[in-house]
């Protein structure tokens, strides 16, 4: 398979019921979720990265040997997904300490990535890099380099190493579509024409394209509830919804189109990593 345009394809493994009130009162979805998505790699015969919550791991390890068993990156999404802005440092080494030894012991041997929960790598918490650096990680994939309403470090300069450690931030999309497209409720709303040339876009100026999805974004059986970090808006929550059935069909699709191939993380960074 050609991959000349490498899409860096993950899921940030964590169980939305763990941030709302009440959760668990809602069906259990990452099991299933995680083996539609285990399943569709090996359909198309792909590695992909695993951005996963220490807390998930814990309450479903069997998900992650398998994950591990089918041969895909396990790298690293926090201990609770608390946002690093709400984190003090000795309170993110414990947090970091706490999320590799429970990915020891289910037999992960090299945790080398890192997302920052809800792309919180912001100006405020870039001390985050350093500590990453003390507990082996090599590289983060944590920056939305543009305005958002969560999150997002518009004057962020792009990939490179920060602190020891290699920053690949997320694509953002041409005007009007400066959102980064590759993954979550961008990439199921937008119609695939214009993901087409979001994708072709970030291609020719020989980016890769970054995918961020998570087990609710294929989840086609899950209740209506308010997600978190909303604010509570009804038209946003709408969004979390639209078009979830769609989401490997799409993918597919560009891949063809665009003759991508899919990658994991650390092996597309392994040449721009080899004097570490
Ligand atoms: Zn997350």
């Amino acid at each position: 398979m050609s991959t000349k345009n490498s899409f860096l394809f993950s899921v940030d493994l964590e169980d939305v019921r763990d941030f709302i009130p009440d959760g668990k009162k809602y069906k259990e979805a990452v099991p299933v979720n995680t083996i539609k998505y285990l399943d569709w790699l090996d359909k198309v015969n792909a590695k992909a990265t695993f951005f996963i919550v220490g807390k998930t791991a814990r309450d479903y390890p069997d998900v992650i040997k398998e994950i591990i068993k089918r041969g895909h990156e396990t790298a690293c999404h926090t201990d609770t997904h608390i946002h690093l802005t709400k984190l003090t440092e000795a309170e993110f080494r414990k947090d970091c300490e706490s999320f590799l030894n429970t990915m020891n012991k289910l037999g992960a041997v090299s945790v080398k990535g890192f997302r920052a929960p809800t792309f919180s790598m912001v100006e405020q918490s870039k001390w985050a890099y350093s500590v990453l650096n003390d507990f082996g990680f090599s590289y983060s994939s944590s920056v939305l380099p543009s305005t958002n309403p969560i999150f997002g470090w518009p004057e962020f300069k792009g990939e490179g190493f920060y602190d020891c450690i290699y920053e690949l931030p997320m694509n953002i999309g041409t005007w009007p579509f400066k959102v980064p497209f590759g993954g979550g409720v961008y990439f199921r709303f937008f119609p695939t024409f214009i993901l087409n040339q979001l994708f072709g876009s970030a291609f020719q100026n020989n980016s890769p394209v970054f995918s961020y999805l998570h087990p609710y974004d294929v989840d086609t059986d899950q209740e209506r509830f308010m997600h978190p970090h909303l604010n509570d808006s009804k038209a946003l929550n709408w969004l979390m919804y639209v078009n979830r059935s769609e989401v490997f069909e799409r993918m597919e699709y560009l891949m063809k189109k665009l003759d991508a191939g899919i990658m994991r993380y650390d092996e597309y960074l392994k040449p721009k990593l080899t004097n570490k």
